[in-house]
């Protein structure tokens, strides 16, 4: 750091050293000044004293002084005895010799006699004095003789004087008066007073400069504090600036991290790490770049498991999940290297086969894919069978967009499925037609309730033994304006996947209870309707609630009820026992539709809380025909009749099923030979019509 006080000092100490030389040596000039002015005017006017009263006494000496010789000259001099006259005069002053020239500048007088006849001829104060400027100058001298003896070290101020005088008016310089003045009190004086002012000037600056020293010193104190405090503030400032780039650095790559994450998890399936939708269309993108400039030709497999729901509704999510997991690791060991598998929904997969050459390529790696699904899979030691549909989609010959490329492999993989699953399907344009119904379909289906294109049909269910009417089925039918009538076997499904399935099943309960009400005031007395339920309607667990409501605001009593449901759906559902538990114990009766599709045991049917079975139309058509399907009808019958179950026949078109039937026993028969599926009006038509016949028979 600068050194304010070293430079300070050395620089004030040599300016103020400087001022106190100076200062002294001015006042010292003044002085000796004043002294020899001092002097002069003393001489000057003991040389006027000398002119007014000696010098007509002395002046026929200096007339002769060119001629004589010094002796000569002495003896004038003593004979006007000026020696004694001089002397007196001079007595009890400072002046301790005189000296008296011509104007040649030889000596005629002088107080020491050695003197007399000396030249000063070239002496400057001489010459001034005979000019008519007087002069003084001052020295000092170790030995000087006076009037009386020799004096030791003396300072003597020594003035040269024009002496002058009047002759005819006129004035001139006759000689030169000098006078030797003894200054050495007064100087002596002077010296004393000197050194008192210089100590003195020495002392005020030597006070000024500690003063200034003292206070320079302090700001320099100051200074280093504020330069210490500003380092350890700087010292701090870059501790913590460098903390905060660490802090921040930390944060970036932290944030870089959560980026990479975030940016990860928005490409990828969390649960197989596969590449999701997006990921899988941003590579199709590029994939479809790359065909598009190296002309080469490329394949979109849709793979979509069969029936995986039933694994999750049966054994749960969590197996579901795992199962997901191994079926990805086996996929992904069967595709090559450069392609793409990608998991775009719960049980579909996608995958870009590249540089296929061909629909050869594609066909095989979709066979090879689906031998995948030959070997059982084993989950928590369960070995579980399933198997894959696929859809294929080309490009460039099926489009070269990512979206047409999928949409048609989707539309390939459902027909594979409607093909009967396990397999795999080329997309062909056909498709696209039946995928753009199925759009179609679902948009005028969910506006068919409010534009009244809805109705609920009956279909009699009529007793064996008597031929009386023991109940109907409700089903329903949709007469869309714009293309016709369209089977419930082609919309259900689609209400279903869509989810509209509640809404419409909401709707059938609410329209039947109400139709039972109204035949009811009309004096129809139909025991018991069935409705048939579908397993999202089960699934949502509050149909219990809503049929009580139902039934409260149509006045319905509950046995006057019956809720259809199919085998399979029962066998797929998780809770099969506790939905048909609550639904029971509201006092509706419970059907199993269908029944003979789903496999189920007589064990767990034992446990079902149903009433009644309904034996699968397929088995009743093969009455007559196919003596296997006549020999399942048998066991069935006999199966209901020992779990004490009422036994509904489906499908009944002919005398001759109907006689098989009655000989079996079978309780209840329903088909197109007692009645086909009618609107309300004609079936209230129809049975009122027919109770009348019965009453006139009866
Ligand atoms: P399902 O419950 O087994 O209904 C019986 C089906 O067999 C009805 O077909 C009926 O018209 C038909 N059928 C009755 N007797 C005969 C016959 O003698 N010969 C032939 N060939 N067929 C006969 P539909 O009305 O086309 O219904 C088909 C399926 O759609 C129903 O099968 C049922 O599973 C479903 N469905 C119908 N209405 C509804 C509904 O309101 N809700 C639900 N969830 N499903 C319904
Ligand atoms: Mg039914
Ligand atoms: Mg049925």
């Amino acid at each position: 750091m600068f050194n304010l006080t070293r430079y300070f000092s050395t620089l004030s100490f040599a300016l103020i050293a400087l001022a106190a030389g100076l200062l002294t040596f001015y006042f010292r000039h003044i002085t000796y000044e004043q002294l020899l002015r001092h002097e002069q005017n003393r001489a000057e006017e003991f040389t006027q004293v000398f002119e007014n009263s000696l010098w007509p006494l002395f002046k026929p000496v200096m007339e002769n002084a060119q001629t004589d010789t010094p002796d000569v000259l002495q003896e004038r001099v003593a004979n006007v005895r000026l020696r004694e006259t001089l002397s007196n005069m001079t007595r009890g002053t400072s002046v301790i010799r005189i000296n008296i020239y011509t104007r040649n500048g030889i000596s005629t007088f002088s107080t020491d006699p050695r003197q007399v006849g000396d030249s000063k001829r070239d002496n400057p104060g001489f010459l001034s004095a005979v000019n008519g400027t007087p002069i003084s100058e001052l020295t000092h001298r170790n030995q000087f003789a006076t009037f009386e003896d020799t004096l030791q070290d003396r300072d003597v101020i020594s003035t040269y004087v024009p002496i002058h005088s009047t002759e005819k008016g006129q004035e001139r310089i006759d000689g030169v008066f000098e006078v030797y003045q003894d200054v050495t009190a007064f100087v002596q004086e002077a010296d004393q007073h000197l050194k008192w002012v210089s100590a003195g000037v020495a002392g005020v600056l030597a006070a000024l400069y500690l003063a200034q020293f003292m206070l320079v010193r302090h700001a320099q104190i100051i200074l280093r504090a504020q330069a210490r405090a500003l380092e350890a503030t700087n010292h701090d400032l870059d501790r913590r600036v460098q903390e905060r780039t660490h802090d921040l650095e930390n944060e970036i790559s932290e944030r870089r991290r959560a980026e990479l994450r975030l940016d990860y998890l928005a490409h990828h399936d969390p649960l197989t790490d596969l590449p999701n939708r997006l990921l899988f269309k941003e590579r199709l993108s590029q994939s479809l770049q790359r065909i598009r400039q190296h002309h080469t030709q490329l394949a979109v497999l849709f793979i979509d498991l069969d029936h995986f729901k039933d694994v999750n509704d049966t054994l749960g999510h969590s197996i579901g999940d795992t199962l997901l997991t191994i079926i990805t690791r086996r996929l992904q060991a069967c595709i090559r290297p450069g392609d793409t598998l990608a998991r775009i929904g719960g049980d579909e997969f996608i995958c870009i086969l590249e540089n296929t050459g061909g629909p050869a390529t594609a066909l095989e790696v979709a066979d090879q894919l689906l031998e995948l699904f030959r070997q059982p899979f084993t989950v928590d030691d369960k070995q579980l069978y399933l198997s894959a549909s696929v859809g294929i989609s080309q490009a460039p010959i099926d489009g070269m967009e990512v979206d047409v490329l999928v949409r048609k492999a989707d539309a390939a993989m459902y027909q594979a499925k409607a093909d009967g699953r396990n397999r795999s399907h080329f997309y062909t344009n056909a498709m696209t037609a039946y995928a753009q119904e199925r759009i179609q379909l679902e948009g005028l289906l969910r506006d068919a309730i409010t534009s009244n294109e809805l109705s609920v049909h009956f279909q009699p269910k009529v007793d064996v033994k008597s031929g009386r009417l023991l109940g109907a089925e409700a089903l329903l039918r949709w007469d869309s304006r714009e293309l016709g009538l369209i089977p419930p076997t082609r919309f259900i499904p689609l209400a279903e996947e869509t989810g509209f399935i509640m809404e419409l099943g909401f709707w059938i309960l609410c329209e039947t209870c109400r139709q039972i009400a109204l035949w009811d005031e009309a004096g129809l007395h139909v025991p018991v309707v069935s409705i048939n339920l579908s397993v999202k309607q089960l699934e949502r667990g509050n149909l219990p609630e809503l049929l009580r409501t139902i039934m409260r605001e149509t006045g319905i009593t509950p046995e006057r009820l019956e809720l259809e449901i199919t085998e399979s759906v029962i066998m797929a559902m998780e809770d099969a026992f506790a939905m048909l538990a609550d639904l029971r114990a509201l006092g509706v009766r419970l059907a199993l539709d269908d029944f003979g599709t789903g496999y189920s045991s007589l064990s767990y049917l034992r446990k079902l809380p149903v009433q009644t079975l309904k034996i699968d139309q397929g088995f009743i058509a093969g009455i007559g025909k196919n003596r296997s399907d006549e020999a399942i009808v048998q066991a069935m019958v006999d199966i209901s009749r020992s779990l004490n179950l009422s036994s509904v026949a489906e499908g009944v078109e002919t005398a001759e099923q109907f006689a098989f039937l009655r000989r079996l026993g079978c309780e209840q028969v329903q088909g197109f030979l007692f009645g086909k599926p009618v609107s309300a009006s004609e079936f209230q038509a129809h049975w009122q019509a027919q109770a009348v016949v019965d009453t006139v028979a009866g």
